[in-house]
């Protein structure tokens, strides 16, 4: 039993430690379900979004933050559906900026809302940066987000450099059919703009508008490609994820743009998870392909004002942490039912 916790921003002696001795360092906060994109292989393309008051108000995600941190997390990524889109999502980075034991605070978008954004989201404290693009031509952009503009985004892109985050990194999902192509000029793009990128896996979350096996796209076919284009040095670069990395060596041998693979499928990275989810609606998910929870919302609107049975809570979850996903792609249907957009990528 723990004792009661006065809110104050002294770290706890208790760490996250799950039951296989894994430590949970950093979390990811999805504060919306909404989002302006539709992309094929997140969203389906009717979706229902949860009523306002089901959804964490900013100043509850600020206290659970807080929370976490003195729980011994030092990495914070904000995300969503898309977390930009979010009225006053700024007051909430800072917020998570001003933690004196946080190390980052990160952040995933699709890019949209960057041109207005991006210098006071550095200035609040975010170090690094990852966009999603998934194709570089404006009438496949369109097709794969269903309502995105390439312009938009690629101007978002140019804010961002401007603003000058730590890094850059863009996040592609590659899928047979829809961009496929596009491996090799996402790359130039990326080398060309002195910022990383992450091919990722497409995952089945979420009842969307196609089977995962008609459009899945191996990382292993992908980094062959590139290795015959480039020359690929393997990295021991981590950044505590699941990503895999590789350098273009360029004409003098250094290494500059790094290139990213998260390949849930081709490569099972759960052994080393130190991460959990928190959705917009409070649920703890304790891995993005499992259905293992709890609900933090009642019990924060229930102790307004005592974070004791926050952190019990939060503690005894890691005793249901699963030992990793069994995504699936044969099996024809999600690994879980919610889409991306409700946990948060
Ligand atoms: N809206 C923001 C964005 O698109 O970057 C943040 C939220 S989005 C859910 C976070 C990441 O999840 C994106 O990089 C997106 O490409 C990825 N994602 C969404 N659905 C996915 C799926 N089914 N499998 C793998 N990644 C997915
Ligand atoms: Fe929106 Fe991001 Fe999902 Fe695309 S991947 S629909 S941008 S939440």
């Amino acid at each position: 039993m723990i004792e009661k916790v006065p809110n104050s921003a002294q770290a706890l002696p208790h760490k996250l430690v799950d039951q296989f001795g894994r430590q949970v360092d950093y979390i990811r906060l999805s504060i919306t379900d909404r989002c302006d994109f539709r992309c094929v292989y997140c969203m389906s393309e009717d979706m229902t979004f949860l009523p306002r008051d089901e959804v964490l108000s900013l100043e509850e995600c600020a206290r659970l933050v807080k929370v976490f941190v003195r729980l011994g997390v030092s990495k914070v990524r904000i995300t969503g559906g898309e977390p930009l889109v979010r009225k006053n999502a700024l007051w909430l980075f800072e917020e998570i900026g001003k933690l004196k034991n946080l190390n980052e605070l990160v952040l995933t978008t699709n890019g949209s809302q960057l041109e207005k954004q991006a210098q006071n989201l550095k200035n609040a404290g975010v170090k690094r940066i990852n966009i999603s693009l998934d194709s570089l031509d404006a009438t496949r952009f369109k097709t794969i987000t269903r309502t995105g503009e390439l312009d938009k985004v690629l101007r978002g892109i140019q804010a961002a450099k401007l603003a000058d985050f730590d890094s850059i990194k863009l996040n592609t999902i590659l899928m047979r059919g829809f961009n496929d192509d596009e491996v090799l000029s996402l790359v130039d793009f990326a080398i060309g703009q002195a910022i990383d990128i992450s091919f990722i896996e497409e995952m089945p979350l979420g009842d969307v508008n196609h089977t995962r096996e008609s459009t899945f796209m191996s990382n292993i076919d992908t980094l062959k490609l590139l290795q015959s284009k480039y020359p690929l040095i393997a990295s021991v670069e981590t950044t505590g994820g699941p990503a895999r990395y590789w350098r273009v060596a360029d004409a003098e041998g250094k290494s500059n743009t790094k290139i990213g693979f998260i390949s849930p499928h081709s490569h099972n990275f759960c052994e080393s998870c130190n991460r959990v989810r928190i959705t917009c609606k409070g649920e703890l998910y304790l891995c993005l392909g499992q259905e293992d929870k709890i609900d933090l919302m009642p019990i924060l609107r229930s102790h307004p004002n005592d974070d004791a049975p926050l952190v019990e809570a939060i503690l005894a979850s890691m005793a249901i942490k699963p030992k990793g996903h069994d995504f699936d792609i044969r099996r024809n249907e999600p690994a879980v039912i919610r889409f991306m957009s409700h946990t948060g990528g």
